[in-house]
């Protein structure tokens, strides 16, 4: 599956991860290699949120904003996921 963002065009890749290694997280955004990875074996994942806070990361990439708050982006993610959770009206609108 792929996303498009701005002008270009990202691979959404699930694929597990080896936990083993230091700095595991639940996903990453590479802008070289137009890709947003989730690793669906990370623990406590919740996939909208991770692949929210990596789309994110690709809107910061694609405005050129370089002062990118991991915490912020964090809290982002998981605010707009809960409330479409919880206020499933709003997702459902027409368009
Ligand atoms: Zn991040």
């Amino acid at each position: 599956m792929t996303i498009k963002i701005g002008f270009n065009e990202y691979e959404i890749v699930e694929k597990e991860e080896d936990y083993k290694q230091e700095g595991a997280s639940h996903g990453y955004f590479d802008p070289i290699a137009k890709k947003i990875v989730i690793h669906t074996n990370s623990p406590g994942l919740d996939k909208d949120v991770t692949l929210l806070h990596e789309i994110l990361h690709a809107i910061f990439y694609e405005t050129k904003h370089n002062d990118i708050n991991e915490e912020l982006i964090e809290t982002i993610s998981y605010w707009l996921i809960n409330i479409g959770r919880r206020n499933p009206k709003i997702q459902k609108r027409p368009s």
